[in-house]
């Protein structure tokens, strides 16, 4: 059996609890941002436990599936027509609709799946519970219930010419061969003794008598209808399933306009899904053909005042978790002395380790550094929004990632020019491998092989790419190694992923393509799409 609820005359102690909860999950962001856990403090909370009314609208139609045997074998529920068979499929909706076991079927699959169904977009599934099978006996198409048709053989008449004479009665004479005279042994003739001169003889077959009884019919001028196995019937079956059709929706009118508002904000199916709401489902209710189950959400909504190094904030909280969904961006303020660090760090390397210390003094700030080190801008900023939801403005986020990233390539701004000249020189060393030892005339050997010369071009331009890439990664490196020894142990972290390379990966790529493109000319023989680029700003070499 599903499980069938009814609202609770009170709210369970849960719903109570969020203002706890919120003031936890501020507590957490706040904490080591300029604040301690313990100045973050719930001054004032009003928790209000709202119902949101919903529906799962249940729709249950038939699909059919017909087969055919011959004779009148019904099965199952014997109606005069086809027509008559949807008809009464149609109406068993109404049927299965009050149905206690259909109503825990239904029950048990929506309470199966996340969220108890809440919120899910519209979905189907077969009906196990329901299942008829119909009958339409039909007279046979062919004998039209005869269980005879008229035979062809004998046109329906029992006879056939017969075949010995072609109906004629008579065949030709076997003595006289039709002529009708006999010939004496003197040479002079006479009328045939035998068919008195008529040239003709009875036929034997049908003694005379022209016809013969049909075979096929044995004379009696009709042949079973092999149709329908001369029963004169045809018996169509179907076999009905019905399956279910099932819709949510969130019942607005019933709901507070501020309570749908924050539904929406959490997410329909996420507030169920995410447990922000307690879903209970209801008695259902059937309105005609269609089943209606009703749901309620109790989600609780507290009006809140945090005190926080005594400032008073006001927020709202929503759903089981506490989550704060409203709240001005405080944090902004706390930790404006660690970016106003990263600004003065971004623009050299004056009184640098005093900066880093004092930046690093806020957690905010130390996740930035530490996420710069291994993964790029816009997944620094989508981990801060995720983590310092509301309390931080877009602007502010943004503005502490950009002077982060300009602090970290300042700080290591020499020891990625060495990385740049060490990728460099590797990239030569790469060119030179390619371009002056016969590695180059092996891959065009290969690509003749292959019909491919034409592309030997985009061969050359990978290597390039190789090189340059060569170059980028050694900054990075660099880059990396140098941001180890500088940032203080509270940045580091267990995550793969290097720094960005800044102006000197841009750099590195003129750089090796000059390289290449002299290695390219200094090769034996010269790369030819060099040569004929040379030749056509008039260069001949
Ligand atoms: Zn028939
Ligand atoms: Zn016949
Ligand atoms: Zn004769
Ligand atoms: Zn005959």
């Amino acid at each position: 059996m599903s499980r069938l609820e009814q609202l609770p005359p009170e709210p369970a102690e849960e719903h109570f609890l969020i203002p706890l909860k919120g003031t936890k999950e501020l507590a957490l962001m706040l904490d080591g941002n300029g604040v301690k856990a313990d100045q973050v403090r719930l001054v004032k909370h009003d928790t209000q436990v709202h119902v949101v009314h919903a529906q799962m609208l249940i729709e249950m139609k038939p699909d059919m599936t017909t087969s055919q045997r011959s004779g009148n074998q019904p099965v199952g529920k014997t109606l005069p027509t086809k027509e008559a068979v949807m008809a009464d499929a149609v109406a068993r909706a109404i049927v299965l609709a009050n149905d206690a076991n259909v109503h825990a079927e239904i029950g048990e699959f929506l309470d199966k799946k996340p969220g108890r169904s809440f919120g899910e977009k519209p979905f189907r599934f077969k009906l196990a519970a329901a299942h008829e099978q119909y009958s339409v006996v039909d007279k046979c198409l062919k004998c039209n219930g005869a269980t005879t048709n008229p035979c062809k053989t004998c046109n329906a008449s029992g006879s056939a010419p017969c075949t010995g004479c072609v109906g004629n009665g008579f065949t030709q004479c076997p003595v006289c061969y039709a002529t009708g005279q006999q010939q004496r042994a003197d040479g002079s003739r006479m009328p045939c003794t035998k068919c008195s001169g008529t040239g003709r003889s009875m036929c034997m077959t049908c003694q005379g008598q022209k016809f013969l009884r049909c075979a096929v019919c044995a004379g009696q001028g009709r042949t079973s209808c092999t149709e329908c196995d001369r029963t004169g019937f045809w018996t169509h079956i179907f076999d009905a399933h019905w399956h279910v059709e099932a819709t949510f929706e969130l019942e607005r009118k019933m709901t507070l306009p501020e309570v749908i508002e924050v539904v929406e904000l959490l997410g329909v199916q996420k507030t169920a899904t995410e447990g922000h709401a307690e879903i209970l489902r209801l008695v259902p209710e059937v309105v005609t053909d269609k089943l209606i189950l009703p749901y309620a959400g109790l989600l609780p909504v507290a009006q809140v005042e945090f005190s926080v190094i005594g400032k008073t904030h006001p927020a709202v909280l929503a759903g089981l978790h506490g989550r704060i969904i409203e709240i001005e961006p405080l944090l902004d303020t706390y930790i404006k002395p660690g970016v106003s660090a990263l600004v003065k760090l971004s623009k050299g390397p004056m009184a640098a380790a005093a900066l880093v210390a004092s930046a690093c003094r806020f957690k905010l700030v130390r996740q930035v550094l530490a996420g710069l080190t291994h993964h790029s801008k816009g997944h620094v900023y989508q981990k801060l929004k995720n983590e310092y939801p509301l309390v931080v403005t877009e602007k502010f986020a943004k503005a502490t990632i950009r002077y982060a990233d300009l602090a970290l390539l300042a700080l290591a701004e020499g020891p990625r020019w060495r990385g740049l000249a060490v990728g460099a020189v590797a990239a030569a060393a790469a060119y030179a491998a390619y371009f002056t030892t016969p590695a180059r005339e092996a891959v065009r050997g290969m690509m003749i092989g292959q019909r491919l010369e034409q592309h030997l071009l985009a061969v050359d331009v990978l290597i390039w790419a190789l090189g340059c890439g060569m170059a980028v990664i050694a900054v990075k490196i660099f880059a990396a190694k140098a941001l180890k020894k500088i940032l203080p142990q509270t940045v580091q972290v267990k995550e793969h992923g290097l720094p960005a390379a800044g102006r000197q990966g841009w750099i590195g790529m003129p750089i090796t393509l000059v390289l290449w493109l002299v290695f390219a000319f200094f090769s034996q023989p010269r790369a030819e799409w060099l040569t004929s680029a040379l030749q056509k700003i008039g260069i001949n070499l």
